[in-house]
């Protein structure tokens, strides 16, 4: 048994960076050579219906990249496939491992995969250890003066900034320090052995404009231009940092930290409501009845619905991965109010198609719009897709970018009358609401 190696190991998840990376940092800093381990997920990958999903390639360029900074710090990664316990389980009797480092990953799938890893890891020896980098405050540290998690936002909101302290913000130089073994052979499984193909896409870059944060109060709700950071895919997997990302904004635009504080209270959410993920966050919103119509639901999907901006942004999404923050708004209104087809549908598509596709702020977005989440306003918030795009999109900017024919007669004409599906959705939605009484 003590033939086998002794060492430590740090496993990367949403954190694919050596910068800056909380647990990298502690890991590295240890007497022990780490090894750095990456898994390709089989039970996620598996569940992914498009075998041209462009995160999974995204993914893997990630995975060269992190693979190249670790190299030139003079270690070697080790990247498997499959289903993490069968992998640690193998590990386990493969090394004296002292340690498993990584970063806390809050979504219900992740806390019971770790929860099981971290079992088999005592059963075996060797101790756990996660840290948090993937938000910047976590779901327990802004919680109301009763210890209750807060379900509005506003409150949520002014309380985190209050309470935010010198070092909330803290860089972890990970990037200086090079205690890395060059045990692995670094080989990374190609996107085909793991029934993936490769897509040409131009993902966004890591880089932030400068304008962006300085010009983002006035410019980010207009779909027209890219007024907006494009960073949400890099969030996602910790291509950056959100610490690093929080320092750059945190002086800069109270308005652009405004909306990282808007991710830390969505994972909040998921976190103490971890139910949202099949239901409503206020369970009489489980009451509507939502129709069933799947040819409607094609439309809306298919981006064919007869309302410009609507069709805009599903084009938007369907061919990029990304949709503008106000256009996903807009279209989940659409779907749940006017079309009353279930918030869950329109999830499940954001989650296959959105690059940036985050359980806890897809989940919020849609519980937001249709009415059932933290929203502090009334359900019968129903936006009027005409009126905003006359607020966002005056001149047409966007739409014709995504829906060229609209100068023409291809168009089609609007596949629900705006004035009734209001009245039916205000209806529909009174009358479940008093039922659930
Ligand atoms: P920027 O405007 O540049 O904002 C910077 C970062 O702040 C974003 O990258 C994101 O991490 C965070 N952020 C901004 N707005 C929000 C918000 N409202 N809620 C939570 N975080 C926010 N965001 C996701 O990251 N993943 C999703 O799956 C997702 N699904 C959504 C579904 C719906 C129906 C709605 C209404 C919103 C959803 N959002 C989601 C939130 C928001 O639309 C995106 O974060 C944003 O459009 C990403 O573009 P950006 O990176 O240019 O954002």
């Amino acid at each position: 048994m003590s033939e086998r190696p002794n060492l430590n190991f740090f496993w990367f998840r949403r954190d694919l960076r050596v910068e800056d990376n909380r647990s990298l940092f502690e890991a590295l800093k240890g007497s022990q050579p780490i090894i750095p381990l990456f898994i390709f997920d089989k039970d996620i990958l598996d569940k992914l219906e498009d075998r041209d999903d462009k995160r999974v390639n995204f993914l893997h360029e990630a995975i060269q990249d992190l693979s190249k900074d670790i190299e030139a710090r003079g270690g070697k990664m080790m990247v498997r496939y499959g289903k993490p316990l069968e992998i640690w389980e193998a590990l386990l009797s493969e090394f004296n491992i002292g340690k498993i480092y990584t970063n806390e990953d809050y979504e219900p799938y992740a806390r019971k995969r770790d929860e099981a890893v971290k079992n088999l890891a005592e059963k075996n020896g060797a101790s756990f250890h996660a840290f948090k980098d993937s938000v910047i405050r976590s779901a327990v540290e802004v919680l109301k003066d009763d210890g209750k998690p807060y379900t509005v936002f506003t409150p949520f909101k002014n309380k985190y900034r209050a309470t935010l302290e010198d070092d909330t913000l803290e860089h972890y130089p990970s990037e200086d320090l090079k205690n890395y073994s060059a045990l692995a052979d670094g080989k990374i499984p190609s996107l085909e052995s793991m029934g993936f193909e490769k897509v040409e896409v131009d993902f966004p870059s890591k880089e932030l404009r400068q304008s962006i944060l300085t010009e983002y109060a006035d410019k980010r709700n207009i779909p027209g231009i890219q007024g907006t950071s494009r960073l949400g895919v890099h969030l996602r997997f910790g291509t950056i940092g959100i610490r690093a990302l929080g320092r750059e904004a945190f002086s800069q635009s109270e308005v652009f930290f405004n909306e990282l504080i808007w991710r830390d209270f969505y994972q909040m959410i998921l976190w103490h409501f971890p139910h949202v993920e099949t239901k409503a966050f206020r369970p009489a919103y489980d009451m509507i009845p939502w129709r069933k119509d799947e040819e409607d639901f094609e439309k809306w999907r298919e981006g064919r619905t007869g309302y410009p901006i609507v069709d805009a942004g599903m084009r938007e999404l369907n061919e990029t991965g990304f949709m503008h923050n106000r256009v996903r708004m807009i279209v989940a209104s659409f779907l749940t109010k006017h079309l009353l087809l279930d918030w869950r549908w329109g999830e499940a598509w954001f989650a296959r198609k959105l690059l940036d596709f985050d359980l806890a702020s897809n989940n919020g977005g849609w519980q937001w719009a249709s009415g059932s989440g933290t929203d502090a306003a009334p359900y019968f918030r129903i936006f009027n897709p005409e009126s905003q795009t006359k607020k966002f999109d005056p001149k047409g900017d966007y739409i014709r970018q995504w829906v060229p024919e609209i100068s023409g007669f291809d168009y089609p004409s609007p596949m629900v009358d705006h004035k009734f599906a209001r009245e039916r959705a205000l209806s529909v939605y009174k009358e479940a609401l008093n039922s659930a009484k």
